[in-house]
């Protein structure tokens, strides 16, 4: 059951149109992730969602009720910001019965939400503290606690985690998950940070440029992108593109020539209209491996290598632009002389001339 339908949604600042017709079901009880590169409308969407934004067309409803020209609080909807934004001079407790207070409720029924609200968040030895005597983890639960005072059908985050250390990060990511979980919460958190949503999210929304380019689960969007932006956008290093010149079909292979010459032929059937071969850098492995796809190319220049401590990457230049690849660690990294690459057939992904993924056709 969707919590919240983002139907045919345009937002239009003057006369510019940042979002083109938003289609979107955010199901309750789940943690769906809004992720895109900075300016393609997640933050915009997020406060139309949440009220703070006009509507420039379609409609947004939350619970069932169309929500449009409905007052952000009595939208059923609770914001954390980036930076948790509690009151600095007042309690925890205070700052858990703001809301309660603002909405005129009896004091007595607000100590005994606070109570509770505090001991679902594991927070109630804190409620006389101020939240400069709180760490990270203990602020977020505070800003947590204070959206989850009213009762909202929706929690919605505003990348709250991009000011932390990367270590803070981490941990704050599993206190939001397990947070999530524990009061099997709906929640909408909007994200560039594509490490940050592929750990948190049960569902991705991969946006770009006003529109949503691909939703699905983590594992959906980066094993099976269907679009050459979102497999981009997802992994790291980024998936390596191959330029495609020239296909052809030779008796159940295929012979596929890159733009730089270098003839790559494969035991599965490449389809006619690719234009773009993905490997992603961990399905890249250096040398010739005969169970394998070669790929020897024409030139090429090494780059040099990053190591990680565990594994390493390394480095290629090709006319084409640059290509990465797992290497071992310590033994192979560095000692390779030529640029003989390998690759599994079933870890090619093929892409179309308008940067469509094709299906390989046996
Ligand atoms: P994101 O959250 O993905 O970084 P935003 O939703 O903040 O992106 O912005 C989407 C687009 O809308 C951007 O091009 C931004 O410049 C534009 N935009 C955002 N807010 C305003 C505003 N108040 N007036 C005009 N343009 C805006």
């Amino acid at each position: 059951m969707s919590e919240v339908l983002v139907e045919k949604v345009y937002k239009k600042y003057g006369l510019t149109e940042v979002l083109h017709g938003i289609d979107l079901e955010i199901p309750k009880g789940q943690l769906t992730v809004l992720l895109g590169p900075s300016g393609c409308g997640k933050s915009t969407l997020l406060r139309m969602i949440a009220g703070l934004e006009d509507i420039s067309g379609g409609t947004i409803r939350i619970a069932g009720r169309k929500v449009n020209d409905i007052d952000p609080s009595n939208r059923g909807c609770a914001m954390v910001f980036q930076n948790y934004a509690l009151y600095p001079h007042q309690t925890v407790r205070k700052n858990l019965a703001f809301p309660l207070k603002m909405a005129g409720v009896p004091k007595s029924e607000i100590e005994r939400q606070v109570q509770a609200t505090a001991a679902v968040l594991h927070i109630d030895m804190l409620l006389d503290r101020l939240p400069r005597d709180l760490s990270g983890g203990q602020r977020q639960r505070v800003a947590m606690g204070r959206a989850m005072i009213r009762n909202p059908d929706v929690f919605l985050f505003d990348e709250p985690l991009s000011n932390l250390d990367a270590e803070l990060r981490v941990k704050m990511r599993l206190e939001i998950s397990r947070l999530q979980a524990d009061l099997n919460a709906t929640v909408v958190f909007v994200t560039h940070d594509q490490v940050e949503a592929m750990t948190l999210a049960h569902r991705i929304v991969v946006m770009r440029d006003g529109h949503i380019e691909q939703a699905g689960t983590p594992l959906e969007v980066y094993n099976a992108p269907q679009t050459k932006f979102v497999a981009g956008f997802l992994g790291s290093p980024a998936m390596n593109f191959l330029p495609v010149g020239d296909v052809s079909q030779d008796g159940g292979q295929s012979k596929v020539t890159l733009t730089d010459g270098t003839i790559l032929v494969s035991p599965i059937l490449v389809p006619q209209a690719t234009r773009t071969i993905g490997i992603r850098p961990q399905a890249l492995s250096a040398g010739r491996h005969a169970d394998q796809i070669q790929i020897d190319l024409k030139q090429a220049n090494e780059l040099g290598v990053e190591h990680l401590g565990d594994r390493a990457f390394r480095y290629v230049s090709a006319p084409f632009g640059e290509l990465s690849l797992l290497v071992e660690e310590p033994a192979g990294a560095g000692s390779q002389s030529d640029l003989a690459m390998s690759v599994h057939a079933k870890d090619m992904q093929f892409f179309d001339a308008d940067d469509r993924a094709v299906e390989a056709a046996g």
